[in-house]
């Protein structure tokens, strides 16, 4: 249930047909179902109830500051991992007492920012970050709440590029060296060594890798405990996947990742963070995009539409696989067509599927293409000097844009041409007719 569906044969987003947006809007643009939003974020609330959890959203998903608002009303704390998420999530209502800053590589800017803002943790993943942290703590005078984001060496089974957990990963300290590492950090005054961390990777469709993960950081707490380290949190990550439509993948329900919870870490006392991202906003957000028009070939038919990967980038990144759905429901027992689903981008990965069984669809026909609230606008980019596109943030009938397309005017204002070659960047002034065409 992801609150898109048909009404009177339109595609609705909640109780607005995705039509109206469109018109109001232009196209493409991001749509996303406040109702899924909730919907999740409370599914997952539940089945961790028990635990008395801290659920930071992973904004790295999607960070839509209406998208983080919503679920920081529903309780929500943050996951960040850049100063810019940071800022952001503050914007948008989440205490920094409920904020989690994780990542490979942080500056001493970002270090400094997340303690004056007072964060609940900082997650480091090597000891030359542990020793830039303390440095930038003592200058500050404070004690930076700081895990250890540790290798498990687990193979969480999923797409090689999602993949975080084994050894061979950039990410975490090594399994083996945790121990030492931990030690020796526990010397330096401008850490407070509050608890553990692990993240194995994305879209895990399988509790398995996670009970593994979890076992071996059960074994950890153990012996940090030993050595007298009162380890207080254990940040779990986040990693569970959403069904995408196609054959084959069945997902966890959250019930079966909380008994995974419990049975490995539930007894050990500690304050339990999940960093869930995809699971929330994944199936809570579609693409809409319109037909530009059908170009024949010889052996195959190619749908060109006017997103590009430059506006969902998963399939050419990772071969994602998103369902696409014509907006105008298609009569039953209609004509169907074996398409190619292609953007307007100079590259031949620009495409949304091949061998979609599609019905017949026209020029200034809208396609929605599904699942795309994670990882879609977040990994957006201006390539081709295409704006960065759009999102819409539903709620029952009412809608509202909550990021504007960012016009080829402002892209223009924020170049310059270099002194030698002249100041006359009016010269390539956008025609307001063109301009214009993209809503
Ligand atoms: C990306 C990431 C997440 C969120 O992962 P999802 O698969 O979207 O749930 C959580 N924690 C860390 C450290 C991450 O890098």
């Amino acid at each position: 249930m992801d609150h898109f569906a048909y009404r009177d044969g339109r595609l609705f987003a909640e109780d607005v047909d995705l039509g109206v947006i469109a018109e109001a809007v232009g196209t493409p643009v991001y749509v996303y179902a406040t109702a899924t939003l909730r919907r999740h974020y409370r599914v997952l609330a539940d089945a961790l109830a028990a635990l008395e959890p801290t659920i930071c959203y992973a904004v790295k998903a999607n960070g839509n500051i209406g998208v983080i608002a919503t679920l920081a009303r529903e309780g929500a704390g943050a996951d960040v991992v850049s100063g810019g998420e940071l800022t952001t999530a503050l914007a948008a209502g989440v205490p920094a007492s409920r904020i989690v800053f994780s990542g490979v590589g942080k500056s001493a800017d970002e270090m400094e920012q997340a303690l004056r803002a007072g964060v609940l943790q900082i997650n480091a993943e090597s000891e030359p970050e542990l020793e830039l942290l303390d440095q930038v703590a003592c200058r500050l005078g404070v004690r930076a709440p700081v895990a250890l984001r540790v290798n498990p060496d687990v193979d969480a089974h999923t797409h090689d590029k999602i993949s975080t957990g084994r050894r061979e990963d950039k990410f975490g300290i090594e399994w083996t060296a945790a121990h030492r590492i931990y030690a020796r950090a526990a010397a330096l005054p401008g850490l407070d060594l509050v608890g553990v961390a692990v993240h194995i990777g994305s879209q895990l469709t399988d509790v398995s890798p996670f009970r593994e993960a979890f076992r071996r950081v059960r074994d950890l707490v153990a012996m940090l405990r030993a050595d007298g380290l009162p380890i207080r949190t254990l940040d779990l990550g986040g990693g569970l996947g959403i069904p995408y439509g196609n054959e084959g993948t069945a997902v966890p329900p959250p019930a079966d990742y909380a008994r995974a919870v419990v049975e490995t870490v539930g007894d050990l006392g500690c304050r339990l963070i999940f960093e869930p991202g995809r699971m929330i906003v994944g199936n809570a957000g579609i693409l809409l995009t319109r037909v530009l028009r059908i170009k024949e070939g010889s052996t195959r038919t190619f749908v060109v539409v006017d997103a590009g990967m430059n506006d969902l980038l998963r399939p050419a990144l990772y071969g994602a696989w998103h369902e696409v759905v014509l907006v105008r429901e298609a009569q039953p027992g209609g004509e169907v067509r074996e398409v190619d689903i292609v953007g307007p981008i100079c590259e031949s990965s620009d495409a949304f599927g091949s061998g979609r069984k599609l019905p017949a669809v026209a020029d200034g026909d809208l396609l929605a293409i599904r699942s795309a609230g994670a990882y879609g606008r977040a990994m957006a980019s201006s390539y081709n000097a295409r704006p960065l596109v759009p999102e819409v943030l539903v709620d029952g009938s009412a809608w509202a844009v909550v990021q504007e397309r960012v016009s080829v005017e402002a892209m223009l204002a924020s170049q310059r041409l270099p002194p030698w070659l002249g100041s006359d960047v009016a010269a390539v002034r956008v025609a307001p007719a063109i301009a214009g065409r993209r809503g």
